[in-house]
């Protein structure tokens, strides 16, 4: 056996397989990539769960017709250019690979104008070697990604494809999330073109946060969730806590802006009700979480779903007594157990 370097769409294809597991993953990638080119309003279309056809709208920044094919090869990014950088992220993309690695697996149009450039321009990615055609074509400001038949040359993938109702309830609970890290930014999501989310904008503070909730999580968490806002040593906390046991959802976390699933957050939320409550009972929440971005890497997880916090004690412990706290002022809004009537 001797050794060579990959072709560009094999190397693309396999990176593909750590950041594009499904439909939805490709959305939570475009849709970070509209909000970090500073879009206001996104639309995404939907077409057989995401199967068929993805494709988001945005009216960001777009990309100069002379950039286009760049924004599709491996490692190529605006976002990041020193080691330093690294160290301190404030874009929610920065690794240079989502449109890479979804070109490579699909057949992807890249539509965009920049508002300082008079036409629009798009580009399409198909091809062993992945050669990007550029052409004229007509777009307002902003940026339109499609993407079709995703899989369409990966079986082994296509094969992990769920049904198209599983996944489009995958893309609905994607963005609800992305909803509740930015209020301010409307998203409109269609199915097979029936238009099934609709989440205006509001403003970016507290009352804001109640309404977009209202709309993501209806009005009972709203209006009964517990406020929760508490900082300590450059830690910041706050959000909405419900104690209950009929409903689970949601359970957000965002660390920084950014979505996460995060073991730690989560850990210390639970002991802070366990303790609490003497038993596991498991709360709704929407907390979101500031620290100083020298204090977390991010670049953890190819999708970004973890976090790793350089002092996991401490925010740990934060958020662990943040909650007691909280949940101990409001004690009588947990509902107790109810005790079955006794039988004679
Ligand atoms: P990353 O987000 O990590 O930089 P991507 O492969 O997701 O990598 O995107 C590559 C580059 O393409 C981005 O750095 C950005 O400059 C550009 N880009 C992608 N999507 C958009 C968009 N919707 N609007 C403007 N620029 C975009
Ligand atoms: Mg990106």
């Amino acid at each position: 056996m001797s050794i060579a370097i990959l072709p560009a769409r094999l190397a693309n294809q396999i990176a593909a397989g750590e950041v594009v597991e499904r439909p939805a993953s490709v959305v939570k990638e475009l849709v970070e990539n509209s909000l970090d080119a500073g879009a206001t309003r996104i639309r995404v279309d939907i077409e057989r769960g995401g199967h068929k056809l993805i494709r988001i709208t945005d009216n960001g920044s777009g990309i100069v017709k002379d950039e286009l094919t760049l924004a599709l090869s491996r490692h190529a990014t605006s976002k990041l250019k020193t080691l330093d950088d690294l160290e301190c992220i404030n874009s929610l993309g920065f690794r240079g690979e989502a449109l890479a690695s979804i070109s490579s697996v699909s057949r992807l149009t890249l539509k965009s104008k920049p508002a300082q450039q008079n036409e629009a321009w798009q580009a399409f990615a198909e091809g062993r070697d992945m050669a990007v055609q550029v052409q004229p074509t007509a777009h307002p400001d902003g940026t339109t990604i499609e993407v079709k038949d995703l899989f369409f040359n990966t079986p082994a993938r296509r094969k992990f494809l769920r049904t198209e109702k599983t996944e489009f309830n995958h893309i609905d609970e994607l963005l609800k999330r992305i909803a509740l890290s930015r209020f301010d930014i409307a998203i409109t999501l269609t199915h097979n073109a029936k238009v099934v989310r609709q989440y205006r904008p509001v403003s970016a503070d507290d009352a804001g946060a109640v309404k977009r909730i209202a709309q993501v999580a209806g009005k009972g968490f709203a209006s009964q969730g517990m406020h929760l806002q508490s900082g300590d040593q450059g830690l910041y906390l706050h959000g909405w806590i419900m104690p209950q046991q009929t409903q689970t959802e949601p359970q957000y976390t965002y660390v920084n802006g950014r979505m996460m699933r995060d073991k730690l957050i989560l850990h210390a939320i639970r002991q802070a009700f366990e303790e609490h409550t003497q038993q596991a009972q498991v709360p709704a929440f929407v907390l979101y979480l500031e620290v100083d971005p020298r204090q977390v890497d991010v670049n953890v997880h190819p999708a970004k779903h973890e976090v790793r916090f350089h002092q996991a004690r401490l925010v740990h412990d934060f958020i662990l007594q943040a909650v007691q706290q909280l949940v101990a002022s409001e004690q009588t809004l947990i509902p107790q157990p109810s005790i079955p009537p006794a039988t004679a």
